[in-house]
């Protein structure tokens, strides 16, 4: 059986709602892993870039609008929430 994305709404909407700083990423580019919490943010720049700790290669992007807000997760292999 094949459903549209509207099928991952429900498991999706659990999973962003809970706090991603204790989730664990493991990086594209040298496969270390840690707590989103851990990953280095310099900042002021035009949105938040999580770089790894272990080779600097960026992780994450956050970049928000008024209206929008968008995530870029090239950087991170898997990202592992931990559910209730
Ligand atoms: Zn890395």
């Amino acid at each position: 059986m094949e459903l549209d994305g509207n099928a991952l709404g429900g498991d999706l909407s659990s999973v962003f709602a809970a706090d991603v700083t204790g989730a664990v990423f493991v990086c594209a580019g040298c496969q270390h892993s840690g707590v989103v919490a851990s990953l280095r943010v310099w900042v002021p720049a035009p949105g938040l870039v999580g770089r790894c700790p272990n080779c600097t290669d960026v992780v994450l992007r956050l970049v928000r609008t008024p209206t929008r807000a968008f995530l870029t997760l090239t950087g991170a292999s898997r990202l592992e929430l931990p559910l209730d």
